[in-house]
């Protein structure tokens, strides 16, 4: 039996099922964590389905969370997805069920749970999610908003089906998605929107980015410019992939100040790998995108250093 079978032999047995995903959402943790919740839903209408979490940070065009008591967790099965490690389970009551499953398409560097499918090679856990529902269509029924909530995982992890993890597979799945009539145009649009200040700040970001004669990119965003362009944190996100469209910059960093005076690093590569860097300074990922936490400009230098390393390694 493999391991999908296992999943779903698991999904069928309990009553209850409680879906988690990762601190500080993006579309493919929304989209894994309630596409399958929908999924699960519409396949098992006696069942309970919970999908639960913290804040969706702008994200509330795709998905609300439920409110669960401890006593919920008694008897039912737990399934994260999309969340590499323990850690980062968006409401650590995770592991109060009496089965876990960890379903995640990050390197399984800290494996986790009862039962851990974990594919590398997709895409997304959207994608991975999709292809569950694609391989056992006799007993899991797809549905508009489900297919809406996968769609939007995998537009967000393939930056629109741009990044080297778009395979075939991705493109054939997310076909089978659209053909359950979501208004897809909207859903692109809505995940590639930004406001008025991160589109200032996005000049910032094209203006002050240093790159070395190797193609090695870097930006700091000090609390102080964050508050004069009256952004936070969760709004990087939009800017992070922004230095990979000029054609000189192969790797690049953005370092964030939090308000604690530590900088949350978001790190992209074109072709260099960067997560064993990212796993050096607190952090993980995949080989082309990751997220580390330097302590202060020292560490952001040494991070920059070793991006140098990657690329004239590479
Ligand atoms: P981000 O720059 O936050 O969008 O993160 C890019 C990728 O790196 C995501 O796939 C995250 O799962 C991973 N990542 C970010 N921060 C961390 C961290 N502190 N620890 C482990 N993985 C991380």
């Amino acid at each position: 039996m493999n391991v999908q079978e296992e999943i779903l032999q698991t999904i069928q047995r309990y009553q209850t099922i409680i879906i988690h995903r990762h601190q500080r959402p993006d579309p493919d943790a929304l989209g894994s964590q309630v596409g399958l919740a929908e999924i699960l839903r519409n396949s098992f209408p006696d069942k309970t389905i919970y999908q639960v979490g913290g804040p969706v940070e702008g994200l509330d065009y795709l998905a609300q969370m439920h409110t669960v008591t401890d006593e919920d967790y008694q008897g039912a099965l737990v399934i994260v997805t999309d969340t590499a490690n323990a850690p980062r389970v968006s409401d650590q009551r995770y592991d109060k069920g009496a089965k876990l499953i960890k379903i995640d398409h990050h390197p399984n560097d800290e494996p986790y749970g009862d039962i851990v499918w974990v594919n590398t090679q997709a895409s997304s856990c959207s994608e991975m999610i999709a292809a569950f529902w694609s391989d056992h269509q006799e007993i899991l029924k797809m549905n508009k908003e489900a297919a809406r909530l996968l769609y939007a995982g995998i537009v967000g992890d393939t930056g629109r089906f741009l990044y080297p993890a778009t395979t075939a597979t991705t493109l054939r799945l997310a076909a089978d998605l659209l053909d359950f009539g979501f208004d897809a145009p909207k859903i692109n649009r809505q995940i590639d929107q930004i406001s008025s200040s991160v589109a200032r700040l996005s000049g910032y970001v094209y203006e002050h980015l240093e790159v070395d004669e190797i193609g090695a990119g870097k930006v700091i965003l000090s609390q102080e410019l964050q508050q004069s362009f009256g952004v936070v944190d969760s709004e990087t996100s939009a800017i992070v992939s922004l230095p990979g469209k000029i054609e000189d910059v192969l790797a690049w960093a953005i370092f964030v100040e939090q308000p604690e005076g530590y900088y949350r690093v978001r790190m992209r590569s074109k072709g260099p790998v960067i997560n064993e860097i990212a796993k050096r300074h607190h952090g993980g990922g995949h080989p082309l995108a990751s997220g580390a936490n330097a302590a202060d400009l020292e560490e952001v230098a040494v991070i920059y250093q070793e991006i140098q390393e990657a690329i004239r390694q590479a």
